[in-house]
């Protein structure tokens, strides 16, 4: 009846090589960790960055009822531009002002920081390239890049400088296929804030070399007391700046998937192939929710700048609280945040020679304490662990005693440590590389 086609005879159905190789650090991790906690505590998880979780942490409600009065709008139904709403963009033009000179044309509206982000790594690079990240740093850069063919390469920062970048080590990495060179300021993980001084210095590495910046801003503002927030774009006087932010964090909504992507682009550097390239690449979504664009300017002007206050004042003193719990621990060495809403801690691993890396480590003390703090080797930093600040206070100072009781049952005697050769630090410092995701 029907005549032989050109098609298979049976069923062969993959899964694509851009599937296959795009991975989620944080997930793959975790998913392999034996985390099951201890049924006699409830399980306190310090993980996830997330500041709605516990429910402590809500939107003011002008933010809440611009969302209400927008969904009786038409226009919060229909498509907008691939790019976003003109109007919306004009509001985060001046919400981003202390950006430097912006206009609604140099807005994309995106589906979250992320995307944007995803916009600004594809935009300037292609297979066989690569992109510089920070080491430890947020890894949604290895989901977007890596099932591309697009290279990830670590530069190092310095937990003793305060997490500043290694300025030599970041010109080392750079070469001829090195597309952009991707800074998180305040830090995921690290927490940290750098000044307008050393923002300048990270710039001078991007000027001489050629290489454009992406600027993960997306905790613009996130800063605590006597620390200020510079954006890397508005200190540029060369480097084009692909800056990346939304309302995810500082307006605690991030199911919301609202971003936005900034070019800057003082010398034309860029040119109009780039602009046209990122409304290209935006049109694969047909543009973020319009009901969430139809409300950003009522957020972005309305908000009361107390709300933000209140919220990072919390989040400091959530901070100076685990700092000075976490910091008489034997065995633990946490350092300061400056900013964002995160801790790292270095876990000393040779004092606790029965744990053959943090990993070990955070697992018992979920089976033991059923607190959850994320290894760092999420971040391609062993040794130490990331704790959220954002949960309410009295879970976390629970979480800080029990994360006390266990390293204090777990730390070794000085005999035993003395016994335990290099080679385990060693092994651990390897594993970032040889993880299998
Ligand atoms: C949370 C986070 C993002 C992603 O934000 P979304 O708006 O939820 O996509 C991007 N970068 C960093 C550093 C983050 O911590």
């Amino acid at each position: 009846m029907s005549r032989r086609s050109q098609g298979k005879r049976s069923w062969d159905v993959r899964a694509s090589v851009l599937a296959r190789n795009t991975h989620n650090l944080i997930r793959s991790i975790v998913e392999n960790l034996q985390v099951e906690p201890n049924p006699n505590k409830p399980l306190i998880a310090l993980s996830v960055g997330d500041p709605t979780v516990f429910g402590n942490l809500n939107p003011p409600e002008q933010v809440l009822q611009a969302v209400r009065d927008s969904i009786e709008w038409s226009s919060s139904r229909g498509y907008g531009s691939m790019v976003g709403h003109q109007e919306a963009r004009q509001a985060v033009a001046k919400y981003s002002a202390h950006q430097g000179s912006v206009t609604g044309d140099d807005v994309i509206l995106c589906s979250g920081c992320s995307h944007a982000i995803e916009l600004a790594v594809t935009v300037l690079a292609d297979s066989g390239q690569n992109i510089l990240v920070p080491r430890p740093g947020f890894m949604i850069y290895k989901t977007v890049a890596e099932g591309l063919g697009i290279e990830i390469k670590h530069y190092d920062l310095l937990p003793n400088q305060q997490w500043k970048v290694d300025l030599e080590d970041l010109e080392n990495q750079i070469d001829k296929e090195t597309a952009a060179i991707v800074v998180i300021n305040p830090s995921n993980p690290c927490g940290s804030v750098y000044t307008r001084e050393h923002l300048t210095e990270i710039l001078e590495v991007a000027s001489r070399n050629c290489v454009p910046i992406i600027a993960d801003e997306i905790y613009e503002h996130f800063v605590f007391a006597g620390h200020e927030f510079t954006a890397m774009s508005a200190i540029s006087k060369d480097v084009p700046v692909l800056t990346c932010g939304g309302l995810t964090k500082r307006f605690l909504v991030p199911g919301w998937r609202m971003g936005w992507l900034i070019i800057h682009d003082r010398q034309n550097i860029l040119g109009r192939e780039v602009r046209k390239g990122l409304f290209n690449l935006a049109s694969k979504i047909l543009g973020p929710s319009t009901l969430i664009q139809r409300a950003l300017p009522t957020i972005l002007e309305s908000t009361p700048q107390s709300f933000f206050d209140e919220v990072v004042l919390f989040i400091e003193n959530q901070a100076k609280l685990a700092f000075e719990e976490l910091q008489r621990v034997p065995g633990l060495k946490p350092i300061m945040p400056q900013g964002a809403m995160y801790m790292m801690i270095e876990i000393k691993m040779s004092q606790f020679p029965e744990f053959k890396s943090e990993l070990q480590f955070v697992e018992r003390m979920v089976a033991e304490q059923s607190v959850f703090c994320l290894p760092g080797e999420c971040f391609c930093y062993p040794n130490y662990m990331r704790i959220v600040l954002t949960v309410p206070e009295d879970i976390l100072r629970e979480a800080c005693q029990r994360i006390a009781v266990f390293c204090q049952d777990h730390i070794a005697s000085r005999e035993n440590i003395n016994k335990i050769g290099s080679n385990e630090v060693a092994l651990a410092n390897e594993a970032c590389e040889t993880i299998n995701v």
